[in-house]
């Protein structure tokens, strides 16, 4: 039996093991939230809708940024193609030049995450586009997951391309592609960013590889559609959360 004069004393002490609990469950909570929210792909628009002609802004990327540092998308009107590294946003336009967009720009379609690499390989050897995609592909595992991809190397060659700026009424997104610009860049070093994503994404997204392209001088770029890269260093960021941000009017 406790005696009398102990039961305040048990009964503060019960209280500050209570709140050191409580704080500590608190506080783990938080580090796991933080934590998942660096591993979510964060989109905005569907792909579907987006493609039909849906090229208006939906979010500035002043509050793109707050979702990511790393990523790929387009602005305002299908104004070219957006690529994200270490949180810098570039736009490369149909001139093919890459300039920095500015906050208050907006987005009708993007998909962004903090970049952290899970995996990190380095291959010497000269690969095609091809021979690329095949060799991440035997590297990942599930095909069902989600990877942010960064590929930094020589490349011997880098087919890129832009789309030009559109008005209302918008051409669905083949008609613009059928006014590309393309580029073709020799001897460059640069790195390709973007996503692969598993089949059962195709429509919300796009599965498969979705890369854009800048070179380290920042000099040129544009969405990648061929390559040799050799010296390549590749980067995996395993990412198992989902985040879908639609157009209200949509
Ligand atoms: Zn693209």
């Amino acid at each position: 039996m406790l005696k009398l004069r102990w039961i305040p004393v048990a009964l503060l002490l019960l209280v500050v093991v209570s709140c050191v609990v409580l704080y500590t469950a608190d506080q783990s909570q938080l580090n796991r939230n933080t934590s998942e929210n660096r591993e979510t792909l964060f989109q905005v628009a569907a792909f579907k809708p987006f493609a039909q002609g849906e090229y208006d802004g939906v979010i500035t990327y002043a509050e793109l940024a707050k979702h990511g540092d790393f990523g790929i998308g387009t602005l305002t009107g299908l104004d070219g193609e957006m690529v994200a590294l270490n949180g810098v946003f570039y736009q490369i336009p149909t001139d093919g030049k890459p300039v920095k967009i500015t906050s208050e720009a907006e987005t009708p379609f993007a998909e962004v995450t903090f970049f952290e690499a899970d995996q990190t390989l380095y291959v010497a050897d000269a690969m095609n586009y091809s021979e690329l995609t095949a060799y991440i592909d035997q590297i990942i595992a599930p095909e069902s997951a989600m990877y942010a991809i960064k590929i930094h190397g020589v490349y011997d060659y880098a087919k890129t391309r832009s789309v030009p700026v559109q008005t209302e009424p918008y051409p669905t997104l083949t008609e613009v592609i059928a006014q590309q610009t393309i580029f073709t860049l020799d001897n460059v070093t640069g790195t390709a960013a973007g996503f692969r994503l598993p089949s059962y994404m195709d429509g919300v997204n796009v599965a498969g590889y979705h890369l854009h392209f800048i070179t380290d001088d920042e000099g040129a770029g544009g969405h990648l559609l061929d390559c040799v890269v050799r010296n390549a260093t590749i980067e995996i960021d395993y990412t198992y959360q989902y985040e879908l941000t639609l157009p209200e009017n949509s």
